[in-house]
């Protein structure tokens, strides 16, 4: 059997789309998985379209996400196992890898029309002279009559070869269009569909080649196909109707075709397609908004893809996923991009980093903070190491509570400037001021005596649960606290002097982020304006 050969075919729009990642990960893990080959080719024939930098983009972003390819554009010349590596005449500082290049559409030109050429010399094509308003005529009338929009093939019909070549010589601008037979039903095998079929009478002439000398999708895609021997054509189900096109082009040149299967739409939770809002599809703003990249390959496998019957599996790591893949158990029905999905997806994998990875990857989240600023100036006497160790002991605490690392201090600035003074929220239920002051002084005492070698998450727990426990401030509302279950009369107004918030984590963890000096200080602060 040939080597399975995949490929991922990006048009180089500025961003990776989240439907494009899905793509390009369900064929990277199918060749994966069949010992078979991952490639990347560009396509950029469409002019009007391009963006500066577009290309290098859209590699930096498979490299970050782990998408390895084997062949094809790369942003180095290095590998391993392909010597044949060359720099791009189109896009200087990239490289196109193997033997079956150019894996750039732009720079095969001469290529396609080559073959638009002989497909017109076989009369599988023919000149298209029409004029652009003809075309945009003959379009409106179709949809005012409800009529499928297909070339009604009047240069076919119409314009003699004497004409064509006429034509041709006083350079008139032409398009090449493919001559699809009528009256056949095209049935072909998709891998996620089945068996489909396609009536031709519902088939446009579609243009191969357009006046500006560039392939379209069609040609351009089915001859790379060809000279890249790719074996599994995966793509998104928006180009299944191409199908019927591809397929005769391949019968047209003589060629195999190869295996297709096409992907389920992505949908809004609502069902509708999924919004094209780039804010909400480009892989890279989610990777800004502090989604982890094994959270972002996590979620996109899962969409129109599960690990098959009685599988409860929900966290998979690349090679997992490698291990588990199957376009069988990919569905048919549109897959529901779910950000409370995601949002969970990516706490599980925050979950299982190391405070040190934690770190590392949130330092840059925590720069880009006001309240973070303006505590690392405040600190500026402070060494690295002090500030390190302090946002280390943070992302301690909050790590189990993280959807995304942009969350990172957001819901507990106060350790990043003084706790608010707000009374009122002080008190345990209706304490008096009096009984309020007893209950701090009590923490300070307790907490003074607390070593710094002992001023630990344990100990401080410990510690303060047992003088909790003990007869309160008041007797009489030692009965009431205890009725209440809660050890309040003493840990929640240290709780609330330390953070000056109505939420957070407990007064434990507060102080042992604080530190003794500060926690200290928090709270004769608060007693002296009690
Ligand atoms: N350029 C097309 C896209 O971005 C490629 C489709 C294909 O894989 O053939 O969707």
């Amino acid at each position: 059997m040939n080597k399975i050969r995949t490929r991922f075919a990006p048009s180089p729009t500025g961003y990776l789309h989240v439907g494009g990642l899905r793509t390009a990960l369900y064929a990277y893990l199918f060749a994966k998985k069949n010992d078979g080959d991952f490639l990347l080719k560009i396509e950029d024939t469409d002019r009007k379209r391009f963006v500066e930098g577009a290309v290098e983009k859209l590699i930096n972003s498979l490299d970050f996400l782990g998408l390895e390819r084997n062949e094809g554009v790369m942003l180095s010349k290095v590998l391993s196992s392909n010597t044949n590596s060359q720099e791009s005449k189109n896009y200087p500082g990239v490289f196109e890898v193997g033997e079956y290049g150019p894996y750039i559409q732009s720079e095969k030109l001469e290529i396609y029309k080559k073959y638009a050429d002989e497909l017109v010399k076989n009369g599988y094509a023919y000149y298209c002279f029409c004029e652009p308003e003809r075309l945009e005529e003959m379009r409106k009338e179709q949809t005012a009559k409800k009529q499928p929009p297909i070339y009604d093939r009047f240069c076919l019909q119409n314009v003699s070869e004497e004409e064509v070549n006429k034509n041709l010589k006083n350079n008139c601008p032409y398009t090449i269009r493919i001559k699809v037979p009528h009256d056949e039903i095209i049935e072909a095998d998709d891998i996620i569909r089945g068996r489909v079929k396609f009536n031709t009478n519902l088939v446009t002439d579609q243009i191969l080649l357009k006046s500006d000398g560039f392939p379209t999708y069609h040609l351009a895609s089915v001859i790379d196909d060809h000279d890249m021997q790719t074996t599994h054509v995966i793509r998104g189900e928006e180009w299944l109707p191409s199908m019927p096109i591809h397929i005769l082009l391949y019968r047209y040149f003589g060629w195999e075709a190869p295996k297709f299967a096409h992907l389920p739409l992505l949908l809004n939770p609502d069902k509708s397609k999924l919004s094209k809002r780039q804010g909400d599809v480009a892989v890279e703003d989610y990777i800004k908004k502090g989604y982890l990249k094994e959270a972002i390959i996590n979620f996109v496998a899962m969409l129109g893809w599960n690990p098959g019957k009685g599988e409860t599996q929900e966290i998979f790591t690349l090679e997992e996923l490698v291990e588990k893949f199957d376009l069988s158990h990919v569905h048919k029905a549109g897959a529901v991009f779910d950000i409370k999905k995601l949002d969970w997806i990516n706490s599980q994998w925050i979950k299982k980093l190391s405070i040190e990875e934690l770190y590392q990857k949130s330092l840059e989240f925590f720069e880009e903070k006001e309240f973070y600023k303006s505590w690392n100036m405040k600190h500026e006497a402070c060494s690295t190491e002090e500030k390190e160790n302090y946002l280390k002991k943070i992302l301690t605490i909050e790590q189990d509570r993280l959807q995304n690392l942009s969350e990172v201090g957001e819901s507990n600035q106060f350790f990043f400037h003084d706790a608010n003074f707000d009374k009122e929220l002080l008190r345990w239920k209706d304490m008096s001021d009096e009984d309020l002051k007893k209950s701090l002084e009590k923490s300070l005492t307790v907490l003074e005596n607390i070593t710094d070698e002992n001023w630990t998450r344990e100990n401080l727990e410990k510690i303060l649960m047992e003088k909790a426990d003990e007869k309160p401030a008041s007797l009489a509302r030692f009965a009431e606290s205890r009725r209440a279950g809660g050890r309040g009369e003493l840990l929640w107004p240290l709780r609330a002097t330390l953070t000056g918030e109505k939420k957070s984590p407990s007064p434990f963890e507060c102080a042992w982020v604080l530190g003794k000096e500060e926690t200290l200080s928090r709270l004769k602060n608060t007693i002296g304006k009690i």
